[in-house]
């Protein structure tokens, strides 16, 4: 912000008009009262002398009206010239008695004019009139009142005009009075002005500091420091102003942290979620995109801000921003390659006012790579069930159809027809019951029925079932540890995991093959291993045989009557119960399965 000049300043203002204020007021006062004063000594002035006129108009009139027949008596002029002398002559400097003919008859100060003619415009007027006649004119500088006076021959209403006094009066000495009073009056007011002066800077200051603090504070404010406050002075208006200003400040501090702490809450929420976020601006301009979106487009956003949205989505050849806006339906994203598929779901909700106007767009994106994947596999494993269902089906139609067309009736061949349809219904059985097998292992409600079990002698059993049973000749070896091993399993599965793995073994086992039995710990696991001579599997399909329906060769395992689900059923067993599955196998060489799982050295070890 920048600083105030000088003369703007309402510090200066202030001392101003109050100055001006003060001279005016003065002036009004001064001119008033020299005016009314200087009328005042005036009228004081000329009532003195107007008095002392009056006292002597009648020793005059009284002389010149006397009879002078004795020549003993002094004559008028020297009559006249005793009263004149008498005559109080305090501020006057000519008095001049004359005639009704215009001569004069006595003088105060100049005895040579005596009996001369005195033609004079004041006294003519007076004479005239029959009325004083006055007036002030300049005389060497000097100001002086001249007056002349009637003397008429008597009281009465019929009097007539015998002669006249004149009178110069020095008034210039009201004047010098009045001169030195308006200089006293001048010092005054340069004096209280003065202190008017400094009484308003301190006033103005009173003012003028609480505002300037308020603005400090503002300033302060607006670089985000809401630590200051400002000093509250007094309870009038400007303090009540600084009070709410102060709360204000509190408020704004409040909303500041409030709105900094939603968006650091949002911030967090953006980058915290799994699913991107991207939003745009009216114009479709990205203005903000969180971490995981940056992830799944695999950009940064120093490039993507302020881009079109489009554009940023690799959408730009088949929509627009407006197409974008319209979108009701998500649009899958493919940036699949070809070792790692990878598909995003994009979704747009427009940030919409109430009166329709669009304020942007928010994208969010979602990585469904896996959902897709599931969704295929399940369409994968619906056409393998249909598809294995489908085979023992059409070979059993074909055998009825041929029964049925009469070859029931050839003792020869209906037996080996009946049998074909046995044998397929049993895979059909076999092959329904693992699938209701998998289909309890993957609902959420499967539960293990878990026993402690010496897992030597458990294992023992298993293989002695298929040593007796076996129609092969193949010879079985076991490498099974003396100590005891406790596990604690769901017997009836394990079970059946260990007899889906031996009876492959025997089924893949050449003629004289050998088959090795054994366990040994590693990594406080028992590790389970069955081997066989066999024909082994293909390296790359090693690991795809514990998929669902995977048959190195389909044919084979089929003419075996296996369903393509045993070692997957086994893999979701053992995993159930906390160990891994796994092959290893040489083509030409054979094959070992490996299974781990964790076991106890004492059966009681857990109950103490
Ligand atoms: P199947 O019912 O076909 O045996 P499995 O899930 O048990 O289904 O096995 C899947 C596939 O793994 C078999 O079809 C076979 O190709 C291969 N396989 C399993 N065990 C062996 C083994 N011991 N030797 C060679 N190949 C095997």
């Amino acid at each position: 912000m920048h600083k105030v000049s000088f003369f703007k300043s309402i510090h200066v203002k202030i001392v101003l008009i109050y100055v001006l204020l003060i001279i005016i007021a003065l002036q009004i006062i001064g001119i008033y009262f020299s005016s009314k004063l200087e009328e005042s000594l005036k009228l004081n002035f000329k009532d003195s002398i107007t008095q002392r006129i009056d006292l002597v108009q009648y020793s005059i009139r009284e002389e010149l009206l006397k009879d002078r027949g004795d020549e003993t008596s002094p004559s008028l002029e020297q009559s006249l010239g005793v009263i004149l002398l008498e005559f109080p002559n305090e501020d006057i400097s000519e008095i001049l008695i004359i005639n009704d003919r215009n001569k004069v008859l006595a003088s105060l100060e100049n005895q040579s004019i005596v009996g001369s003619r005195f033609d004079n415009d004041t006294v003519t007027k007076a004479i005239s009139a029959e009325d004083y006649s006055e007036s002030i004119r300049l005389e060497s500088g000097n100001r002086v009142w001249v007056l002349a006076a009637p003397i008429m021959d008597n009281v009465g209403p019929n009097s007539e005009v015998i002669g006249a006094i004149y009178i110069k009066a020095d008034i210039e000495s009201v004047f010098e009075q009045m001169k030195d009073i308006n200089q006293i009056f001048a010092i005054g007011t340069a004096m209280s002005l003065a202190i008017t002066i400094v009484l308003g800077i301190l006033f103005a200051k009173t003012i003028t500091k609480p505002i300037l603090d308020m603005r400090r504070q503002a300033q302060a404010m607006s670089r985000g420091n809401y630590s200051r406050k400002v000093r509250v002075y007094g309870d009038d208006e400007i303090g009540q102003l600084a009070l709410a200003f102060n709360h204000l400040t509190n408020r704004l501090q409040e909303a500041q942290s409030t709105t900094e702490a939603e968006r650091r809450k949002l911030a967090s929420v953006l980058s915290n979620m799994t699913d991107g976020v991207i939003a745009t601006d009216r114009k479709g301009k990205v203005i903000l995109i969180n971490d995981p979106a940056l992830t799944f487009l695999d950009v940064t956003r120093e490039t993507t801000l302020s881009r079109p949205i489009a554009s940023v989505l690799g959408l730009d050849q088949e929509y627009s921003f407006e197409d974008l806006i319209h979108m009701k339906e998500s649009i899958n994203l493919d940036y699949s390659t070809q070792d790692k598929p990878f598909i995003l779901r994009a979704n747009f909700s427009v940030i919409q006012k109430e009166t329709g106007f669009v304020n942007g767009l928010i994208t969010v994106i979602h990585d469904i790579t896996e959902q897709e994947k599931i969704e295929m596999e399940r369409r994968e494993f619906v056409a393998n069930v249909s598809h294995e269902l489908r085979t023992p089906l059409t070979t059993m139609r074909s055998y009825l159809e041929a029964l049925a067309d009469g070859a029931w009736r050839d003792e020869n061949i209906a037996p080996t027809f009946l049998n074909v349809t046995q044998t397929e219904t049993e895979r059909m059985i076999r092959l329904v019951n693992d699938l209701l097998n998998l289909s309890k292992m993957d609902s959420r409600d499967y539960k293990l029925n878990k026993e402690f079990v010496e897992f030597n002698k458990f294992f023992n059993r298993i293989i002695d079932r298929f040593e007796m049973s076996k129609s092969q000749n193949v010879k079985f070896t076991r490498y099974i540890p003396d100590t005891s091993y406790f596990v604690e399993v769901d017997t009836d599965k394990l079970t059946q995991v260990i007899d889906n793995i031996i009876s492959n073994a025997l089924k893949y086992s050449p003629d004289g093959g050998n088959i090795r039995f054994g366990f040994t710990v590693q990594e406080n696991m028992l590790k389970v291993m069955v081997s066989d001579d066999g024909m082994g599997i293909p390296k790359e399909n090693v690991t795809k045989i514990f998929d669902r329906f995977y048959r190195v060769d389909r044919a084979r395992s089929r003419a075996m009557g296996g369903t393509g689900l045993g070692l997957a059923i086994a893999k979701e067993m053992i995993e159930a119960h906390g160990g891994k599955i796994w092959a290893e196998s040489e083509e030409g060489v054979g094959t070992t399965i490996f299974f781990t799982m964790p076991f106890e050295l004492d059966e009681a070890g857990d109950w103490e």
